[in-house]
This record gives structure tokens, C-alpha cells and sequence, in this order.
């Protein structure tokens, strides 16, 4: 089959997530057939740099034989068995063992899904769960941030403070608030009567003060957990002003509420440590995993869970009545296993905070000088450029869909580099190299310069 008929039985069969359908009909799929390193290849011969390492996920690059391999060895071995009731696996079991050792030391078990938003629904039940049990059933709201992403399920969606996803659908889960994020940029130096240039810690503190202001409207002694992302990655690679996290966490210890870390996309590596909750110091009581747990090869999440509530549910639950078929899964878990064997062997974390890390930070920091960004900002391997108007240096209207535009001309200049908005983002495979970083670096710039 030629791109064409691809197309064509795209257009006629496929709804692709997070799409315009009617759009897509018009413009057709890009078709993209293999991969290796960091770059992709679609069907027209085009080799494209992967800014974004999949979605978040393929920290050990395309092509990796050992993760092939793991996975093929376990296909044939034991495609399929279930961990429910009596029964577990090899893998699981390895995979169970290898996540609790790499986690703070208090994270000692891990309930395994399909996905992040499996994992946030998992939460959901366990946190909820947990206050029962305590004998607290009325501590069930769960807060969340504006524009947070955890992911796609009612639940996912309902943590998530994607205000467009909110929008359609109906109604999502009840008693889940959404309090202000720590988003200097747009909403600190650009917010609403605020003068440019005020103090970002300021900012940082103001946003865990709108926190205690949502749990004391809410009740403080109806509050059952607060989840948020170490950065916020699809809400725009948001990376919080320093104050920001130690202001949080004197607040949620002050009111006994449980911190949900999403470590779906920051997790294994990305901020240049094993979790971004090391990065900066925290003590989840449950931390959701995926994307990187598996290099993205194939589909696994996970919650890991601290020991306050781990003891809890066991020792106070019984069953509990949750899981999926693929809890597990002997073939994901094994890839997930050989990907952390290799991540550790090859010193892949290390490399992203004392290598690679700063050499994108140092280059990343010089597009700060473009005409078109307002701010440059990156942590370990997550980056941004705010795109601003170089005529007055104000954000543009959204309308005028400026980060689309660079967006596609960075597509079509051999770069993936994803758009939220006019926030413009990186997330390249953790093991990219400083020639890699250079390339990615030019094509960044050329796209930038067409846009403008
Ligand atoms: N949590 C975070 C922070 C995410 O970024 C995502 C996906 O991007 C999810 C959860 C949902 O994960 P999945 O798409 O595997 O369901």
C-alpha cells in the first residue's frame, strides 16, 4: 500500500485521539513506518529528530534489541496470566521488586495497570479507600490543578483541570476541586493585575495559599488527597517557582491530606532523578507511573503506594475490589523490568542530571534570545518556549494559533516539537546525544524563524 491508500483508510476508519476527525479528513495522516535512535521515519523517506520521545515515553530511544528481545522471550514462554486472586508471575513480581527498591524508601508496593490513566483511577479508589478504612468517609475530595493532565478515563479526566476535556462528555466524578497552578509565566507575570516582573517565589507561595484556601472552603476535614505533577507536562512543561513545593507540603501535613505525585511523565528520569518527587524532595503517599516505565515498547502503569496506606489496605481492607486484565501483563512487565536493568547499567538518570541535562539547559536557555519567546525554560530533559509577539512583547491572542504554525513548520523542518497553546515543548529520548541536542537545537531555531 502506498501513503495514499493509507490515508484514504485512515480518513475512512480511524479516529485518532485528541483530533479534529473533520480536519484530519482535509490535511491527511502523516504516515510514519520505523523508527531508530531518536528519529522517526514516515513513508515519504523523511527522517525526523523526536523531540518528544513518542508521547513522553521512549526514554531508551527507538530500535532497542534487548527490549525486543525481553519481550519476545516472554511471549514465548507466557503470553498471558493474570495476578488476581492466588496467582502472579516471574515478571510481575521482578518488576514489583525493582520499582520499590528505585523509589523512596517508604514506596514499598505497587499495584500495576494498563496505563497512567488506569493508574489514576486506581488512585482514586485507594485514596477514598483509605479514609474509609481510617474511619473518615467523609475525606473524599481530591484536588487537582487547572490544566493538570492525568489522563483520559472519567477518573483521569476528572483529576485532570483540562478545562476543554471538562466540556464534553457530561459530568465526570463528583467531589474533585481544581485550585490555581504554578504557572509564572502565564498566570505570574502576565496574570491579571499583576505587574510584570514580580517575584516568582511570591508567586510560587501565593499558588500553595490558594490551595489552603480551596481545602478550607471545601472543609478541612473533607479533603482527601491533593494530586499534582512534579512539573506539569501537558498542561505546558510548567516547572514550579522553587517556593512553590515546600509551601505544599507544610500545607497538606498541616491538614492531614494525602499528596498524589503523578510521576507518569517525570518519572524514570526525565528531571534528571529516578522520580521528580526526589527532585524535589517530596513524600507521596501514592505516585502513578507509566510512558517511561517501559521505554513506551509496550503499554504498563503502575501506583505505587507509600507505606501509611499500603499497611492500611492490607491489614484493614479485605479485597479490594479493583484491577484489569492486563494488571501486569508477563510480556509489558518483562519489558518494563529489562528497560530499568538497562536505564541503571548504562547510567541513563545520572547522564540526564550531570550530562545531557545541562548541556540542553545551557542552549536551551539562548532561544530566550529569539524575537518570538518570551521565556526559555527547561529541567533535566522537559523543556519550553513561551512564544510571545516580538512587536510588543505580550502573549498573542490563541486564536491566531501561533504554536500550531510553529509547530507544523518545525514537523516539516525534521523536528518534532509539540504545542500546548502558544507554549512551545520538548521532551527528547533521555538518551540523546550532544550532537542530537545541537540538531535539535538549529532545527528549534529555523522553525522559530519561519514562524516569525
Ligand atoms: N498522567 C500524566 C502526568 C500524563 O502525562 C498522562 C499522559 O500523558 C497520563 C497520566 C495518562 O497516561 P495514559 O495516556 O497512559 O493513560
Amino acid at each position: 500500500m502506498q501513503t495514499p491508500d493509507y490515508q484514504r483508510l485512515d480518513r475512512a476508519h480511524h479516529l485518532h485521539p485528541f483530533t479534529d476527525f473533520k480536519a484530519l479528513g482535509e490535511e491527511g495522516s502523516r504516515i510514519i513506518e520505523r523508527a531508530e535512535g531518536v528519529y522517526i521515519h514516515d513513508a515519504e523517506g523523511h527522517r525526523i529528530l523526536d523531540g518528544m520521545a513518542g508521547l513522553w515515553c521512549v526514554n531508551l530511544g527507538y530500535g532497542r534489541e534487548e527490549l525486543v528481545a525481553a519481550a519476545t522471550e516472554q511471549l514465548h514462554r507466557l503470553p498471558y496470566y493474570n495476578n488476581f486472586f492466588k496467582t502472579t508471575h516471574p515478571p510481575a513480581v521482578k518488576l514489583a521488586e525493582k520499582l520499590c527498591r528505585l523509589a523512596p524508601a517508604h514506596l514499598n508496593h505497587v499495584f500495576f495497570t494498563g496505563s497512567g490513566s488506569e493508574a489514576n483511577d486506581t488512585v482514586l479508589r485507594m485514596v477514598r479507600r483509605y479514609w474509609a478504612l481510617k474511619g473518615k468517609p467523609e475525606k473524599q475530595w481530591v484536588i487537582g490543578r487547572e490544566n493538570g493532565y492525568h489522563g483520559s478515563t472519567v477518573a483521569g479526566m476528572s483529576l485532570g483541570g483540562m478545562a476543554p476535556m471538562h466540556g464534553q462528555g457530561g459530568p465526570g466524578v463528583p467531589k474533585i476541586a481544581h485550585v490555581r497552578q504554578p504557572y509564572w509565566f502565564g498566570e505570574g507575570r502576565f496574570g491579571e493585575g499583576r505587574p510584570a516582573g514580580q517575584d516568582p517565589e511570591a508567586f510560587g507561595r501565593e499558588c500553595a495559599a490558594a490551595l489552603e484556601a480551596k481545602i478550607q472552603e471545601l472543609g478541612e476535614d473533607q479533603v482527601a488527597a491533593f494530586i499534582a505533577e512534579p512539573v506539569q507536562g501537558a498542561g505546558g512543561a510548567i516547572i514550579p517557582p522553587a517556593s512553590y513545593w515546600p509551601a505544599v507540603k507544610a500545607v497538606l501535613a498541616k491538614y492531614d491530606i494525602l499528596l498524589v505525585v503523578d510521576e507518569v511523565i517525570c518519572g524514570f528520569g526525565r528531571l534528571g532523578e529516578w522520580f521528580g518527587s526526589v527532585h524535589y524532595g517530596l513524600e507521596p503517599d501514592l505516585m502513578p507511573i507509566a510512558k517511561g516505565l517501559s521505554s513506551g515498547y509496550l503499554p504498563i502503569g503502575g501506583v505505587l503506594v507509600g507505606d501509611r496506606v499500603a499497611e492500611t489496605l492490607i491489614e484493614e481492607g479485605g479485597e479490594f475490589f479493583h484491577g484489569f486484565t492486563y494488571s501486569g501483563h508477563p510480556a509489558c512487565a518483562a519489558v518494563a523490568l529489562r528497560n530499568l536493568e538497562l536505564m541503571e547499567a548504562e547510567g541513563v538518570v545520572q547522564r540526564v542530571r550531570d550530562d545531557v541535562g545541562p548541556y540542553l539547559a545551557e542552549r536551551w536557555a539562548a532561544l530566550a534570545g529569539h524575537p518570538l519567546v518570551g521565556e526559555a525554560r527547561s529541567l533535566g530533559l522537559i523543556g519550553a518556549l513561551e512564544l510571545v509577539d516580538p512587536a510588543s512583547g505580550e502573549r498573542f491572542d490563541s486564536a491566531r494559533g501561533v504554536g500550531p504554525l510553529c509547530r507544523d513548520l518545525c514537523f516539516a523542518g525534521g523536528l518534532v516539537m509539540r504545542s500546548v497553546g502558544d507554549t512551545m515543548i520538548i521532551s527528547p529520548p533521555l538518551v540523546i546525544s550532544h550532537a542530537e541536542i545541537d540538531e535539535l537545537m538549529e532545527k528549534a531555531r529555523a522553525a522559530l524563524d519561519a514562524t516569525l
